[in-house]
């Protein structure tokens, strides 16, 4: 029997659990958006240039534009015949060089006919360079100038028809400064996923109600909308819904005709007499499964609810947080279109000794410089400072109870 299994009849791994999510979500559809709306979207097609960049050969520096030929081991003195700061169009006046003649140009300005190299103004006797100041009549070059020195052929860059960003990826700023550069107003990507969230239990009040005897603070609401929005979804916010059949269902129909393509509910999900969460899934959908061989989160329900994916995470905080974490975010990123990677692991060294219970275990831990991993403080999961205060997750695999200081254990950072 895999160690995942040991003791732990009917649990599914966690990977056996990933698996069976990320088998049954598709990625939504693709569409069409403007450019200074595409920062952080997902890339749906590859991207392959119209044209050469630069689009013209021009100059890299500020100096003069000469015929290297005209240059020599000693001084040479050019006849300055036309000044060409950057943005000048070349097929207006005449800006064609003769032997002798030379051209004050600018940085990214096009190189006039006849020159093949570019002289820094630090390298010539022009020493006037405030800004304002004309061109010299004159300009003296007292070394040998190389064909091409300081200019930026057209197409040296990227040439016509290179693909130059690779779908899918989520668009960085250098990736929009790309596709600016090159005159890309639109850009294909994938539509925003719309993830559905609701919590439940009769204790929950919305942040900002004063609290009476045995409520508590709806603090999932708020924590997963902000790791949905972190991952790159839309959220829809449905509140909470109490601890009653018809409560759950008619928040799970909201849900449902919102046009939703990820429901993710917390608690409600475990054996508690008043958990009816799943119960009302299986009414117009089905679970596929609902407990997972993990601490903190073995209560994980994944199923459908009318054609829709549902999550349905636990409630205790650390909890709904790890399992988001290892769950939903990865179900995200393949609604986006994205290939799901789970997070960057690192290898740590344990500063103290490290029980389990023979689950996958997430432990809350700060690791230092020196890769040494230290417990935050008790790993009750609703102790939710004990998360705030770590930096990483130590992941003790399953069929494990305990390892002694010093040893090596993988931690994932968060
Ligand atoms: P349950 O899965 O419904 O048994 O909930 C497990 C624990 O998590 C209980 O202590 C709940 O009060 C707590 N809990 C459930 N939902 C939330 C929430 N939205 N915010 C904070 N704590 C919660
Ligand atoms: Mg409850």
């Amino acid at each position: 029997m895999p160690p995942s299994l040991t003791g732990a009849m009917n649990l599914l791994s966690v990977q056996q659990a990933r698996e069976r999510i990320l088998h049954s979500i598709q990625s939504v559809g693709q569409t069409i958006i403007p450019l200074d709306q595409a920062a952080r979207r997902v890339l749906a097609r590859d991207i392959h240039t119209a044209d050469d960049f630069p689009l013209f050969d021009n100059s890299a520096m500020d100096g003069f534009a000469i015929r290297s030929s005209d240059s020599s081991t000693s001084s040479v003195t050019l006849h300055v015949v036309s000044d060409i700061p950057a943005g000048t169009d070349l097929t207006r006046g005449v800006h064609q060089l003769a032997p002798g003649e030379a051209a004050r140009i600018m940085t990214g300005a096009p190189l006039p006919g006849g020159a093949d190299a570019v002289v820094p103004v630090e390298e010539t006797d022009f020493n006037s360079r405030d800004p304002g100041s004309p061109a010299p009549a004159h300009v003296t070059i007292s070394r040998l100038v190389k064909p091409g020195e300081n200019i930026r052929r057209r197409g040296s860059d990227i040439q016509l028809g290179q693909t130059i960003l690779t779908a899918p990826a989520r668009l960085r700023p250098q990736d929009i400064g790309l596709l600016a550069m090159l005159g890309q107003e639109t850009v294909p990507v994938y539509e925003l996923p719309r993830v559905a969230l609701l919590s439940s239990g009769d204790e929950l009040l919305p942040v900002g109600e004063q609290l009476t005897g045995g409520r508590i603070h709806d603090s999932n609401s708020p924590m997963l909308a902000a790791q949905i929005e972190e991952a790159g979804a839309q959220v829809i916010r449905l509140g909470v819904a109490p601890d009653e059949r018809t409560a759950v269902e008619s928040l799970l129909e909201r849900a449902a005709t919102s046009d939703a393509d990820l429901i993710i509910s917390s608690a409600g999900v475990s054996v508690g007499a008043f958990d009816f969460i799943k119960e009302v899934v299986e009414m117009k959908g089905k679970l596929d499964f609902w407990r997972v061989n993990m601490r903190p989160g073995k209560p994980l329900a994944f199923g459908e609810y009318r054609g829709i994916p549902f999550i349905g995470l636990p409630g205790n905080p650390v909890s709904a947080f790890v399992t988001f974490e290892v769950f939903a975010r990865s179900a995200i990123e393949k609604l986006s279109g994205l290939e799901p990677r789970p997070g960057r692991r690192i290898t740590v060294r344990l500063a103290e000794a490290v029980e389990s219970d023979g689950r996958e275990s997430y432990l809350r831990a700060i690791v230092g410089e020196d890769g040494s991993a230290k417990l935050t403080g008790h790993q009750g999961s609703g102790n939710l400072l004990s998360l705030v205060d770590a930096n990483a997750l130590l992941i003790i695999p399953a069929g494990v109870k305990s390892r002694p200081a010093g040893q090596e254990v993988e931690a994932w950072l968060v």
